[in-house]
């Protein structure tokens, strides 16, 4: 029998919404799930999708991915290794996933009749092939997809091929951008059945990404991995997880960003995405990733380049509340904590962060990326209605303090 997922509870009676935040290192209590996934990670395994698919026997599928993956020749690579299997083809999602575009992608799946769902490159194609999975699941059963048990297996699975680092492969998440009235509003759905089934990890689909893409995605895992450090419910599989990414990350995207046809760098730095996704994919994300949501489907700042604004000014904002979380991801930076308090040497790896940042040329200004300033208390209200927002380790109780935090990357 395949376990779809394994469950452990350490404690009773948990609840998310009343854990508060922990604020040593070490965790004391926690809950973890764990999603049974195939993950193959390999140079060159995209040649060999064929045989990974044949082993799952699915016989009608649909790929999701977008423009470039076209003009690059990497859609063509999936056709010639999938065949006849290939039945659908939808390779124009936008950033961010808008509904009508998913309503699109719904239709195409159901005039094919397809039993998987392929997701092929960064965070958007990927969240494509999640939402139309929920969607037929939920077409099929009358009944939303939401899985009860955490073993629930989907009625038609998602395969992630990422070519981003921004981790959606790992994850049981996916945003969607709902537009009504003149407004944009991104929503996150969560369901464990979402988690993609297979992950194939190739280096050499990342070899052309291009360099402001390899830095702001390297930050979006990056941040995952900060994210995950100071969860409220961070697990010490997802601080190992995250600690690595951490060393993997700082080492490899410089060098990716330099020399993009550097596999070492490529790989190391893809393995860095993926132990992001992992630490990621079971912990509640807090203010940095609420404030990016909101950047990105309100005011349409790509997810990466809000990350990289975003997140020295997120660190910083819970500097004192979690010093002793991120003193790890410091020391895995290459930053001495000898002699010396938790707190500045986290102050010195923000610093370092926030360099990085600028040496890859990325935005580092919300004023740089289109925003008006007299947007600013309008953006800080709707991040106030966030789950992540709320999931915040140092306790964010009004829009005020949004407002600030924004006023000071603006
Ligand atoms: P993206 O998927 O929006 O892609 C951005 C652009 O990069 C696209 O034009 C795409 O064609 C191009 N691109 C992708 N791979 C390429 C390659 N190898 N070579 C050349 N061009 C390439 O960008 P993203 O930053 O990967 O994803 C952001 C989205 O993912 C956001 O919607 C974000 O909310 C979501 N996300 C979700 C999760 C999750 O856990 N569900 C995690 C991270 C991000």
């Amino acid at each position: 029998m395949l376990y779809d997922a394994l469950i452990v509870y350490f404690t009773l009676g948990y609840d998310r919404t009343e854990m508060k935040a922990q604020r040593g290192y070490l965790v004391n209590e926690f809950h973890y799930t764990g999603y049974a996934q195939e993950i193959i990670f390999r140079t060159g395994s995209v040649a060999r999708l064929g045989e990974a698919v044949e082993r799952f026997s699915w016989r009608r599928l649909m790929l999701c991915s977008t423009g470039s993956l076209r003009r690059d020749g990497t859609i063509a690579s999936l056709e010639k290794a999938l065949g006849e299997r290939l039945v659908a083809v939808y390779e124009h999602v936008q950033q961010h996933v808008p509904d009508f575009q998913v309503a699109e992608a719904v239709t195409l799946a159901l005039e094919c009749k397809v039993d998987a769902i392929i997701g092929l490159g960064g965070g958007s194609p990927i969240g494509m092939a999640k939402a139309v999975s929920f969607a037929l699941e939920e077409k099929h059963t009358g009944d939303g997809s939401r899985a009860t048990y955490p073993t629930g297996q989907p009625l038609v699975p998602v395969i992630a091929i990422p070519t981003t680092y921004a981790g959606s492969e790992m994850t049981p998440i996916y945003g969607i951008t709902h537009y009504s009235n003149d407004t944009a509003r991104k929503i996150t759905v969560t369901d464990v059945k979402l988690t993609p089934k297979l992950v194939i990890y190739d280096p050499l689909l990342t070899l052309k990404l291009p360099p402001s893409m390899t830095a702001a995605t390297g930050i979006n895992a990056l941040a995952h991995c900060i994210e995950a450090l100071y969860s409220i419910t961070r697990n010490p599989l997802s601080t190992a997880a995250a600690t690595a990414g951490v060393r993997a990350i700082a080492h490899a995207l410089p060098r990716c960003y330099a020399a993009g046809d550097d596999v070492e760098a490529r790989s190391e730095m893809l393995q860095g995405a993926f132990l992001a996704g992992s630490a990621l994919s079971n912990v509640a994300m807090g203010l940095h990733h609420g404030l990016c949501q909101v950047l990105g489907g309100t005011a349409g700042v790509p997810h990466g380049i809000a990350n990289a604004i975003i997140l020295p000014h997120a660190m910083r904002f819970n500097l004192e509340a979690t010093a002793s979380q991120l003193a790890p991801a410091a020391e895995a930076m290459g930053i001495t904590l000898a002699g010396r308090s938790a707190e500045n040497a986290v102050e010195e790896a923000i610093q370092a962060i926030y360099d990085m940042i600028g040496q890859m040329n990325l935005p580092q200004h919300l004023r740089d990326v289109g925003i008006q300033e007299v947007d600013l208390p309008r953006l800080a209200q709707i991040a106030l209605q966030s789950q992540a927002v709320r999931n915040n380790p140092e306790p964010v109780t009004g829009a005020a303090q949004i407002e600030s935090l924004l006023q000071a990357a603006w």
